[in-house]
């Protein structure tokens, strides 16, 4: 069942039994009749203890107590529970204080009261996270059907970009992009994550491309895509027999991103090479995607309101860095940290994510409410 942490449900769970599977005792206590109380009993005898993990005894006279422990089965012939902070204990006799009282199912979980029988606890496409899982054991189940991890290959492209650890020239540049794609996907639970780095070469991209499209579920490639002349990754993969879904997007930073799927069903993503571009890409469109692919249930972005107004009003979606922020009264908001540009990745270092400003013709005023997406 470890295995299963943090992955899609595939098929519905239904309790194994009644939850709680018995009237179960939720305080230290003594167990009596109430009914006796009415009588004015306010003294007990302990007639034996009950421990969780313990068949059900039976109260043999209503006028004595069985001391139980949280956890254990109610016993036959009891409805109610005193806790011990409100009776004194000398011997095996119990006096109640002034303020202890006892009605029917008092500190009690009834049997069956946390589940309705027949409706599945968990239905298909459930994210198992920590409640999840905690109910799939409560389900008896050692296994669980979920689905398969995507195997994903990440790709940059470019004639300018050098591997960290290597000599570097001044007209090259560090192939970052890469690694915080791989950070992204791996932090969020995917452990078949695989990288390689292609040249501007059209044979070159041809061949590799052809070879990773045989080893993975998801290709995304870094760089590019935009229309210079070195931007060879749409007309290879068209080339490839993967259809184009869209090229460009009205948004910024990011828009010339590409989508195609291949003839085998591979998903294959085009993002923009600029550091920024290529986050937000993978965060906005590239892991909700996989997820639906994955069989999960919509996941909605975080609301969160902009801490401070926004000068942006064009027909693209705006991307905007942000820092989350709380306020006085504890609201958080979200705080502009725009970089200096789509390269300047340092910058986001400084934000917690980013917020999705849609297209509009009027500024955004402080406390509008945006699509928060974290790194
Ligand atoms: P491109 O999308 O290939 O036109 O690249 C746009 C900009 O992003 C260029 O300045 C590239 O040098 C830079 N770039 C592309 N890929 C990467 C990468 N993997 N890491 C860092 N910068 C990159
Ligand atoms: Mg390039």
């Amino acid at each position: 069942m470890e295995q299963c942490i943090g992955a899609v449900l595939r098929e519905d769970v239904y309790a194994e039994r009644d939850n709680p599977p018995f009237d179960r005792v939720c305080m230290d206590g003594i167990a009596i009749n109430s009914a006796v109380l009415d009588r004015g009993v306010r003294r007990f005898t302990i007639e034996a203890t009950q421990a969780a993990g313990a068949p059900a005894l039976t109260l043999a006279d209503a006028d004595n107590a069985i001391e139980v422990m949280t956890g254990a089965m109610l016993p036959g012939g009891t409805d109610c529970i005193v806790p011990l902070e409100e009776y004194e204990l000398s011997g095996t006799v119990v006096s109640l204080k002034a303020n202890a009282s006892g009605a029917p199912y008092r500190n009690v979980q009834r049997r069956g009261s946390d589940s309705e029988p027949g409706v599945p606890m968990l239905t298909s496409g459930t994210r198992l996270g920590a409640p999840e899982l905690a109910v799939v054991a409560s389900a008896g189940l050692a296994t669980v059907k979920v689905s398969r991890e995507p195997r994903f290959m990440v790709i940059s492209t470019g004639d300018e970009l050098i591997e960290p650890g290597r000599p570097i020239a001044e007209h090259q540049v560090r192939r970052s992009n890469a690694y915080a794609v791989v950070a992204a996907l791996r932090r969020r639970g995917f452990g078949h994550v695989a990288n390689d780095h292609i040249r501007d070469d059209e044979e070159t991209l041809r061949e590799r491309l052809t070879q990773h499209l045989s080893n993975s579920d998801v290709l995304i490639l870094s760089g590019g895509v935009s229309k210079g002349k070195f931007d060879l990754v749409p007309k290879v993969l068209k080339d490839l027999g993967v259809a184009e879904v869209f090229y460009q997007v009205a948004q910024r930073p990011g828009m010339p991103m590409w989508f195609g799927m291949a003839p085998g069903g591979q998903a294959v993503f085009g993002l923009p090479g600029n550091p920024v571009s290529t986050l937000v890409c993978l965060l906005r469109y590239v892991v909700p995607a996989v997820a639906v692919a994955m069989g999960a249930k919509r996941e909605l972005p975080e609301p969160l309101p902009l801490a401070a107004a926004v000068k942006f009003h064009r027909a693209v979606a705006y991307f905007l860095p942000v820092s989350i922020r709380y306020d006085e009264h504890g609201h958080a908001g979200a705080v502009p940290r725009p970089p200096n540009g789509p390269g300047d990745f340092l910058a986001l270092t400084k934000a917690d994510g980013f917020v999705e400003l849609p297209p509009r013709s009027e500024s955004f005023p402080e406390g509008f409410v945006a699509s928060f997406y974290r790194w």
